[in-house]
């Protein structure tokens, strides 16, 4: 936990009482007091950035073991995290499982990108194993940010852009970080939640499969839909009868073949349903793999068999790659809402 030696370099906190300051589970500082740290430094016209880091998943950490152990978590991320971050900033509780770092050396974009770079890479704050109680689990968070005065010229209007900024992170995958840039961030409405809620993106492919044209076009709009919607890099349906590939990936052109097609049969085994954010258990486990994987940088991949009449007739793929995306039930359930599409719409 931070001490009083390390708050009173800064003359906010000079004349403060430390355990009111503190964040009593965490050691981080406290929500009033972290954000009126920043709303001072606005005041003075002092350059900083604040990032938001939302843990990812935390719901299921307190679910599967404990709320006991979702606070041993808590409180060993607001360590390391002021262990890593030292003088470059100050850490604080947002509230919940968000933690919010203020930072004074960087608050450019490219200093802040190299920034919270090194921070997901040499920080061993998140993507790590931590021990709650006697169980260990993995740990990844999403980092929100945007910068006074680059971005912003008030508090409130910082703290909207580091929202968006969370918001575009959370919806692309998680595990990942946004630097907040103005062209491509201001139109994100946190707000919209809702319009992407299972029910509705059900029943605007089920629109799609109804509508005119051919089977092949209508499987093209649904796997560009999914792609749009869940952020996905790539995604696409590969039929093992003529080993033919459908895909609507416009930003990185996939070359298939039938060795593709296979490997991702016996990566699925037996399984109706694969998804994992950990390729180097399936390379490890399927070495012939390794090659298709690798050569277009995938990071996750999730799948489902195209199943007629119990007979296996091809895969719906998901995949991201150059970050590691973590499936979120509500993807997979997507996933297997468009199987069941498609094989009707293959059935045809
Ligand atoms: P997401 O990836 O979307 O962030 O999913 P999430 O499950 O982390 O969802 P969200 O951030 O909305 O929820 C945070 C959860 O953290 C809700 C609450 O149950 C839990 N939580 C909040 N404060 C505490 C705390 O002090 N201790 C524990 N153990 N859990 C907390
Ligand atoms: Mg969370």
């Amino acid at each position: 936990m931070y001490t009083y030696d390390d708050l009173s370099k800064y003359e906010y906190f000079k004349d403060v009482d430390i355990s009111h300051v503190l964040d009593s589970l965490t050691g981080v500082i406290s929500r009033p007091y972290i954000l009126g740290f920043a709303k001072d430094l606005i005041k003075r016209k002092i350059p900083f950035s604040m990032c938001i880091m939302d843990i990812d998943n935390f719901k299921l950490i307190n679910d599967n073991y404990g709320h006991m152990s979702g606070d041993i978590c808590l409180k060993n991320l607001g360590y390391s995290f002021i262990k890593y971050v030292g003088d470059t900033g100050l850490v604080g509780r947002f509230g919940g499982d968000e933690f919010v770092l203020l930072c004074f050396t960087a608050y450019d974009y490219d200093s802040l990108h190299a920034y919270i770079t090194a921070l997901y890479e040499k920080g061993n704050i998140v993507r790590k194993m931590y021990k709650l109680d006697n169980v260990y689990t993995f740990v990844t968070g999403t980092i929100g940010s945007a910068s006074y005065p680059k971005d912003a010229k008030t508090y409130d209007e910082l703290f909207t852009k580091v929202d968006k900024a969370l918001y575009r992170g959370k919806t692309k995958g998680r595990n990942c970080f946004i630097v907040y840039v103005e062209e491509k961030h201001k139109d994100i409405d946190v707000h919209r939640r809702e319009i992407t809620a299972l029910p509705v993106l059900f029943d605007n492919i089920l629109s799609i499969a109804n509508n005119g044209g051919g089977v092949n076009k209508k499987i093209k709009e649904i796997v560009d839909y999914i792609n749009e919607t869940l952020m996905l890099t790539v995604s696409f349906v590969c039929i093992i009868d003529d080993n033919k590939i459908i895909s609507s990936n416009r930003r990185t052109p996939f070359y298939y073949d039938k060795e593709y097609v296979d490997s991702i049969g016996v990566i699925m085994g037996k399984n109706n349903i694969f998804y994992s954010s950990d390729l180097q258990k399936i390379k490890d486990e399927y070495k012939f793999a390794e090659e298709y994987l690798e050569s277009k940088n995938i990071q996750s991949i999730a799948a489902v068999k195209i199943l007629l009449d119990g007979e296996v007739y091809g895969y719906f793929v998901m995949a991201e790659n150059k970050i590691v995306r973590i499936w979120q039930e509500h993807d997979i359930a997507l996933a297997m809402y468009v199987e069941r599409i498609l094989a009707l719409l293959i059935k045809k």
